[in-house]
């Protein structure tokens, strides 16, 4: 938000404070620019995806939508920054250790699953969503009925993603895996026949089969292949701000925002997600 008279800007922030109290505490995720500025107007910079529609994806007017966007905005809220307060940096799957080692964000929300080998690098706060690494295949193909069909296929997924590692260790070892930098690309490479399936989480799947241009082109499998429980990375030792994001996430669940944001993001694509999983990490 902008203002062109410091004056008129307290004078609307002082509204908003009213307006946030009126309805019991301004929790609303619809409305998040009812909090007025905290932590002396500085940014705080979090990471996300930028194409992952459902989840976090850049609109072309710049602006950000899904459900690890709302996550994330709740979480800022509660930490004190405000959403015009949130930069979003983008945050690709094989870059979030790095991004949080560096201090480039303060923590990443951005379909990162909770497993030790990153444990080792960085700490998490949630989980706060549960979802299982799924195929997305081009609408009339039926050859690929079970994962141990896919080792006479072409595969694609993401450079760092536990979906790309699930398939080499246990999945399907021979397939032919090519690995990209992001999901669009292995969409693309699916849509040209340069490969045959996509595998990462259902719920980025559904996303992108949902998406307009999409529609009646691809098909998931629904074989839940593993659980991906996602949590919030942050860097390893921050243990304050571990329990103040796990207490965040709680109460995202217990006021309702939770569910909210799920309807928002996952009902168009018509994606069955499992409920809200309890808080396990630094406990
Ligand atoms: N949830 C999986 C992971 O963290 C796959 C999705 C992704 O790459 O963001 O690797």
């Amino acid at each position: 938000m902008k203002f062109s008279k410091a004056g008129s800007a307290a004078a609307v922030i002082a509204a908003l404070a009213l307006t946030a109290t009126a309805c019991g505490g301004g929790d609303d995720i619809k409305s998040p620019s009812a909090s007025p500025a905290g932590n002396g107007g500085k940014k705080i910079a979090v990471g996300i995806k930028f194409d992952q529609p459902g989840l976090a994806l850049k609109k072309p007017d710049g602006t950000y939508a899904g459900f690890d966007v709302d996550v994330a905005r709740y979480v800022a809220k509660e930490l004190g920054y405000g959403p015009d307060q949130i930069e979003f940096k983008k945050a690709p799957s094989a870059q979030r250790e790095q991004l949080i080692k560096n201090g480039d964000v303060k923590f990443i929300v951005a379909s990162y699953s909770i497993n030790d080998k990153r444990k080792q690098q960085v700490d998490f706060a949630g989980p706060y969503f549960l979802a299982h690494q799924d195929l997305l295949v081009r609408a009339g193909d039926n050859s690929i009925t079970k994962p141990e069909d896919l080792n006479s296929k072409k595969l694609c997924s993401v450079t760092g993603s536990t979906s790309a590692q699930n398939v080499k260790d246990k999945l399907a070892p021979k397939a032919d895996l090519q690995e990209f930098g992001t999901y669009s690309e292995c969409l693309t490479g699916l849509e040209n026949k340069v490969v045959d399936a996509l595998t990462t989480d259902d719920s980025i799947l559904a996303g992108y089969a949902a998406q307009p241009e999409h529609q009646g082109k691809f098909r998931l499998t629904g074989l839940s292949m593993s659980d991906e429980r996602y949590g919030i990375g942050l860097k390893k030792g921050d243990t304050e701000l571990q329990s103040k994001i796990n207490t965040a996430l709680k109460k995202m669940v217990q006021d309702g925002s939770w569910d909210r944001a799920v309807q928002a993001n996952f009902g168009p694509a018509g994606y069955k997600n499992a409920p809200a999983p309890q808080v396990t990490e630094g406990s």
